[in-house]
């Protein structure tokens, strides 16, 4: 069983699927590594470090032949996968929507593209769930961000000189980057309140010690629904919401927003408008702004200035911190595939009919079989 770890092509990105860590674990299992040069670079991991825990390092040719198992961060460009082994995995990051004739690609290459991003949100899967590392990370980011934006103080501060008022931070979508967002925010020592469809999230945002603002007059989503995930709302709860947040952002410092729809655009949460009743020197981070943005005027990678108000678009976030989401991404893929290894044979196996399967398995025998893939319409 040899496992193969990508070195990422794609532009920005600097994190890997594999660090010393999981290649030694990996080892311990009874795989052979092997490593494409240059591949922890970005994570500030030497080619020494993943060879001193047993991998051989190579040209992409190189770690490819033969391979049955590779391991990346972002899907690879199919082309870059020439001499792959008939019905090799490819375990990554895979953007099954936004890079649909990929896949294509990929069951033309007769591999199993096995896409992390859908794992499914089980309890047993918790470990594996790429999203969620990654986004934990976003959110602590998308705070510090803008911390380094705005050009006042978070805390209050009590000086000889007088008295500088604590930032006042807004969340909009308490998920996992929410949350933690909402975490850093009153670490810094901002006045925090923070919204969600989800009527879950009220505990979770109180018990942050955070205000919990919330549309009453239309009903919300209850409990955690399916998987818990939110859904597009009716458009008597979008008005009611955009209602409740007209009046409250007017008086924000900093506003974090980061609602999601699985395989939807990202909901349109604070138009321009609204951001021209913030006061000047207000910053807004947009953590969804590679989905489309929950904020009007948000761009992926760029901070643009509207109305004196800073909108920055996040893009790509864990990149920025590539050494803590390559350690957190590279065990969740580990854990994934030391939880179906078969001690006998030396590799792991994938039942047809396990829920994880169904969840993340794009392409089989030369074929796309992803039913949440081949349900959106393509
Ligand atoms: P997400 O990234 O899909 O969305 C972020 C947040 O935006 C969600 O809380 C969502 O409700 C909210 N949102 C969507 N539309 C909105 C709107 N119009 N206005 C305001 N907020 C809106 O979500 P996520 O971070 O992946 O987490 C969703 C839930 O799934 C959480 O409860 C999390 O704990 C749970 N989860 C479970 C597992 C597991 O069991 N394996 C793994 C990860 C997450």
């Amino acid at each position: 069983m040899k496992i193969a770890v990508l070195k990422e092509l794609a532009e920005g990105e600097l994190r890997v699927g594999a660090t010393p860590e999981t290649v030694k674990k990996f080892v311990a299992l009874g795989a052979s590594m092997a490593v494409e040069k240059g591949a922890g670079t970005g994570a500030s991991i030497a080619d020494s470090d993943y060879e001193d825990m047993g991998a051989t390092t190579g040209s992409r040719a190189e770690i490819i032949k033969d391979a049955d198992i590779l391991l990346g961060v972002q899907g690879p460009e199919p082309a870059s996968l020439k001499g792959i082994k008939k019905g090799a995995w490819l375990v990554a990051s895979l953007n099954p929507f936004g890079e649909r004739a990929r896949v294509d690609e990929y069951a033309k290459l007769d591999i199993d593209a096995l896409a992390m991003e859908f794992m499914p949100r089980i309890t047993r899967a918790q470990s594996m769930d790429i999203l969620s590392s990654q986004s934990n990370l976003s959110g602590y980011k998308a705070v510090i961000l803008a911390a380094a934006e705005y050009g006042r103080a978070f805390p209050m501060m009590m000086t000889a000189a007088g008295t500088v008022s604590a930032a006042k931070c807004f969340v909009m979508g308490v998920g996992v980057a929410g949350l933690q967002s909402i975490a850093t925010a009153r670490r810094l020592g901002a006045q925090v309140s923070a919204t969600d469809v989800r009527s879950a999230t009220k505990e979770q945002i109180e018990s942050l010690g955070a205000k919990p603002v919330f549309v009453e007059s239309v009903e919300g989503i209850e409990g955690e629904g399916s998987g818990g995930y939110a859904t597009e709302m009716s458009e008597e709860y979008q008005k009611a919401q955009a209602e409740l947040v007209s009046s409250h952002i007017a008086r924000q410092d900093i506003v974090i927003t980061t609602a999601l729809i699985p395989g939807r655009a990202a909901p349109r949460l604070i138009s321009d408008a609204q951001i021209a009743t913030m006061k000047a020197g207000s910053v807004i981070v947009d953590l969804a702004a590679e989905q489309g943005g929950n904020v009007e005027g948000a761009m992926p990678g760029e901070t643009v200035q509207k109305h004196g108000v800073k909108i920055i678009g996040a893009q790509n976030m864990p990149a920025t911190m590539a050494a803590d989401s390559s350690a957190l991404f590279a065990r969740n893929l580990y854990n994934f595939l030391s939880a179906y290894w078969d001690e006998e044979t030396k590799k792991p196996v994938l039942p047809d009919d396990d829920e994880v399967t169904l969840g993340i398995r794009l392409t089989k025998d030369g074929q796309v079989v992803n039913e949440r893939l081949l349900a959106s319409g393509d």
